[in-house]
């Protein structure tokens, strides 16, 4: 039998013994055998704190990005291979593509996410902060990447969509990463690793993956480790508390059980489009990978008048899930990961049973298409209902990890806001309303709870990504229960895996280290005009302090007939009395229009492409007819631009710090404006 290998320390090795046999969940019949046993867990963290570790760190955010990228790209390339294995652990096709593409997708996003990071290893975090009054003293926190790796123990129900999502973060980071899928479905993770091995995309030491027991891996953690856990909370809580991780302070992230829930609106009828939308939404949640979902509704609250018309209707689209053979195109609900798995959802199930009622499925027997109940993993959509939900605390805490949800009536809002509450921490919730009153009360009484919240109605049906689907920009993890911990959100992840560091000294100190331009820190003036050079010849810094122009009276009049702009502080001398202006003000866009004037150059053809913006823009000081302003421009920082067409023209942004002072020295306005520059080489 095929004997599935671990990839450490840059090679495949298979560890020492037979091995633990892994099935296919649809049919019973051994798939693999699987052992991490001899491994030295030790120095696999040391390969990938000492190898992939300062191959990542020293890249730069759009390098890694661009690496993300090309992965995505070549794993695109072998989707049947994965899917041909997903189906053994039960998944159907739409299951597997959450699971595959949907992990492919992750990596795509955190690719195009670099652009929001400076072209550096490390990246500023937040406004820097002016701590002195002559401006000479100065702070900026900044990211940089950890010197650790990023262990992360996955669960069974999603073996690629878990590794990637989690490794798009880190990897955008800076940071190597240890995978442990579970052991269950890891055949899978394998094939998906032996691809990214393949491709010789990543760093050498940036991915290893172990097959199989962790062993004595997290004794080997140390603070500039991160570890993630995703799976039931007892053992996340057990491994959470294991002396060394504590004793090192090792960051840890713990996605756990949730008991997510649904709440119809109290305004929502039969006939109406959300009614139908609120049993599509149930359906799909309890039956989608068989309801193995960390984000599944596993809570259904429901105004009490209508309970009963909700069974029917729930009950009535739940028996249109075809159950089988995930091969067999009319299966639409496969089966769950093993038959270990089976009997845990059964005995949870139990647990539920001792203050409600099955009102839709069989704990005993399921009708299949293609498939054998007894020798695979199947069970029956199982909808539960509980009448007592306020005194019933197992229903809130107990998880049962397959095709289960629970219906509960409630009988005014504030008790659906409380029963959900009573779930201790979920990932997500979902209140189908058409009212939106109903659903702010709804997300500020209960947002304390959840991780991420879901108002659905038909405005939004048709594009929403649903209730159970983490998204890669969004946070994806929940309160209490739910492990207290983040995963993905964009930006927000990224900076789990890296070091927080509040740096303090002169502005021209922090310019240096920063690479971006901080306010009060020396310039530097040349002979040549900063618009006339191109992109790789403009250094941070780059200042130029233009000529002077003073402000006329018909400036403003002018200004006025132009733009078509007569607010009466500029044209009216006579209806200024009780306001902050003591004559007609010149315009704001006046003086930004002036300014630009003073600091363009000429006529002369140049690299500056065009202008691309304000950043932002503050007026600081009334400027009136008879001031005298000069604008100090300053480049402030420079990103480069990707070339996605053969013919692009090569460029980047700049952006300059504009600073405009009147005759007194005193600024009267400050802004940050963006120019596109062509780079002197394509
Ligand atoms: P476990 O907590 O047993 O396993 C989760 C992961 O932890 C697996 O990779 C497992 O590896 C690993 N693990 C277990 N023990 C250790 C250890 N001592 N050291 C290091 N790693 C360890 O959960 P299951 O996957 O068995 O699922 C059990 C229940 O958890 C489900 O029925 C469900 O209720 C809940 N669950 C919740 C999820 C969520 O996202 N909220 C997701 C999946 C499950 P191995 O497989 O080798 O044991």
């Amino acid at each position: 039998m095929n004997k599935l290998e671990n990839y450490i320390k840059g090679k495949w090795e298979t560890g020492d013994g037979d091995g633990q046999i892994l099935f296919n969940a649809v049919n019973g019949s051994p798939v693999a055998t699987t052992s991490t046993k001899g491994l030295d867990f030790n120095a696999i963290l040391d390969y990938a704190r000492t190898k992939g570790n300062p191959a990542l760190r020293t890249m730069t955010f759009h390098e890694r990005g661009l690496m993300l990228r090309a992965l995505a790209l070549h794993l695109q390339n072998h989707l049947d291979k994965f899917y041909s294995i997903s189906y053994q652990t039960g998944a159907t096709k739409a299951d597997s593509w959450i699971d595959i593409e949907g992990g492919i997708g992750n990596l795509f996003s955190y690719a195009s996410l670099r652009r929001k990071f400076p072209d550096e290893s490390f990246c500023l975090d937040g406004e820097p902060h002016p701590l002195s009054k002559a401006g000479s003293f100065m702070a900026q926190h900044l990211l940089v990447p950890k010197e650790g790796v990023a262990i992360h123990i996955n669960a069974f129900n999603f073996p690629v969509w878990g590794m990637l999502e989690k490794i798009a973060v880190n990897l955008l980071a800076g940071v190597p990463a240890v995978v442990k899928p579970a052991t269950v479905t890891c055949y899978l993770a394998e094939a998906v690793v032996k691809e990214i091995a393949a491709s010789d995309i990543l760093p050498d030491g940036a991915l290893q993956l172990l097959c199989g027991s962790a062993g004595d891996l997290l004794q080997h953690v140390t603070a500039q480790d991160v570890i993630t856990f995703t799976g039931s909370a007892s053992t996340g809580k057990s491994l959470k508390s294991q002396k060394r991780i504590l004793d090192e302070n090792v960051p840890f992230t713990m996605e756990a059980d949730s008991l997510n829930c649904i709440v119809l609106g109290e305004d929502v009828n039969p006939g109406m489009p959300e009614w139908d939308i609120f049993i599509k939404e149930v359906r799909k949640e309890m039956t989608v990978k068989a309801g193995q979902k960390c984000t599944a509704i596993r809570r259904i609250f429901v105004p009490e008048n209508k309970v009963e018309d909700i069974q029917l209707a729930l009950g009535k689209a739940l028996s249109q899930t075809t159950i089988g053979n995930p091969l067999n195109d009319k299966v639409r609900m496969g089966s769950l990961a093993g038959l270990d798995q089976r009997r845990d959802v059964k005995d949870q199930v139990q647990k539920l049973l001792a203050s409600s009622q099955v009102i839709y499925g069989s704990l005993d027997s399921v009708e299949l298409i293609d498939a054998d109940a007894d020798k695979g993993a199947f069970i029956s959509p199982l909808l539960l209902l509980n009448e007592k939900p306020l005194y019933s605390p197992a229903v809130h805490e107990v998880e049962a990890f397959g095709p289960v949800s629970t219906l509960m009536p409630y009988n005014s809002l504030e008790e659906a806001i409380h029963l959900s509450k009573m779930g201790k921490g979920s990932l997500c919730s979902t209140i189908v309303t058409a009212n939106n009153k109903l659903a702010k009360h709804y997300i500020l009484g209960a947002g304390t709870h959840h991780g991420r919240m879901l108002v659905l109605n038909s405005e939004c049906a048709k594009e929403s990504t649903g209730h159970g689907s983490p998204l890669p920009l969004l946070v994806h993890g929940g309160p209490g229960r739910a492990g207290g911990g983040e995963e993905m959100g964009g930006i927000r992840g990224v900076k789990h895996y890296m070091q927080r560091v509040a740096v303090q000294g002169s502005p021209s100190s922090l310019t240096a280290i920063t690479n971006v331009y901080q306010q009060g820190a020396k310039g530097y003036e040349d002979m040549v005009h900063p618009f006339r050079k191109h992109f790789e010849e403009i250094a941070i810094g780059d200042q130029l302090m233009t000529g002077k122009r003073t402000v006329t009276e018909s400036d403003i009049i002018n200004f006025a007939n132009l733009s078509w702009d007569h607010f009466y502080a500029h044209v009216d001398a006579t209806s200024l009395e009780g306001t902050m202006f003591e004559k007609p003000v010149a315009h704001g866009y006046f003086i930004l229009s002036a300014a630009a004037g003073l600091f363009v150059e000429n006529s002369m053809k140049c690299p500056v492409l065009l202008n691309y913006g304000i950043d932002e823009f503050r007026f600081t000081k009334p400027v009136y007819a008879g001031a005298t302003i000069q604008v100090r421009l300053t480049c402030k920082e420079k990103k480069t631009q990707d070339i996605k067409e053969e013919n692009d023209v090569a460029k980047g942004i700049v952006k300059w710090l504009v600073e405009v002072i009147d005759e007194t020295g005193e600024q009267v306005a400050i802004g940050t404006i963006l120019t596109m520059v062509k780079k002197k080489f394509q």
